[in-house]
């Protein structure tokens, strides 16, 4: 019985995998990837055979059961198996369902994390998630809700809660985020700065004012956007559409 990691290929850029991330993919037999995985990281699983079991919003996906399965078969025949997923795994990648099923099989699991988008959308726009005296809490939050999901979350409260707040899945929820906070009391004009392909050397961002938010469908933006909402980031606001370039590829 072989053993499945887990494993964070990071946000984007090939070089913000983790070091013990990139070993694994050296050594894999077999990698189970998400459709966003750069090609070059995929190229690290030189002997590996790949398979996309990638889930993209609106596309079509392999349903989540039929990717568990497989996960699990591939561990009979397999020594190393590495389920690689965007960012980090732990977070808005139902890891815990791909865990749970493993561990009812009786396949050794183990979990390599990565750089989540959030923080690849901070270092890429340079503000600071936390700043004294500004921000003491981040809050990592999703409106997206999963077919089949039955309970309710609040996640306007979560992000009135906190000083600081990263918004995974949002940017098509752009009108109904500005709408719900607003309503919610937070001010209309709170630093809201929208993130493509952070990370990447495609990267882009743009800064509005909550109020402003539902403009966002005209940046045209196609890739992965974090939206990044906070007093923190009140002076890239101010500076308007800077846009330093992103180091890497
Ligand atoms: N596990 C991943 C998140 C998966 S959910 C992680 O830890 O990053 C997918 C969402 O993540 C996207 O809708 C987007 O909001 C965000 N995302 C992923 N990669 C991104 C990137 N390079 N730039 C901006 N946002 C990204």
């Amino acid at each position: 019985m072989g053993t499945v990691y887990l494993v964070g290929a990071g946000p984007g850029a090939p070089d913000l995998i983790t070091l013990r991330g990139a070993r694994l993919l050296a050594k894999a037999d077999i990698v189970f990837h998400d459709a966003l995985v750069h090609p070059e990281t995929l190229a690290l699983a030189e002997r590996a055979e790949k398979v996309l079991v990638g889930k993209r919003c609106g596309r079509h996906s392999t349903a989540q059961r039929f990717i568990n399965k497989r996960l699990v078969d591939a561990a009979k025949r397999h020594r190393v198996v590495v389920r690689l997923k965007g960012g980090d795994p732990m977070l808005f990648g139902r890891a815990q369902e791909e865990i749970s099923a493993l561990d009812a099989a009786g396949v050794p699991v183990e979990v390599v994390p990565g750089v989540t988008a959030a923080l690849a959308a901070s270092a890429d726009v340079g503000v600071s998630l936390t700043q004294r005296g500004v921000s003491r809490s981040v809050v990592f939050v999703t409106p997206r809700v999963g077919a089949g999901e039955e309970r309710r979350h609040d996640w306007a409260a979560a992000i009135a809660a906190a000083d600081t707040a990263v918004v995974y899945m949002g940017a098509q929820e752009a009108p109904l985020i500005s709408a719900t906070l607003i309503a919610r009391g937070l001010a209309p004009t709170l630093p809201v700065v929208a993130v493509e392909n952070a990370s990447l050397r495609t990267m882009r961002y743009r800064a509005f004012t909550l109020a402003e938010l539902p403009r966002l469908a005209e940046c045209g933006y196609t890739g992965p956007v974090a939206l990044l909402l906070g007093d923190v980031f009140a002076a890239a606001c101010a500076a308007g559409v800077a846009l330093p370039q992103a180091v890497s590829a």
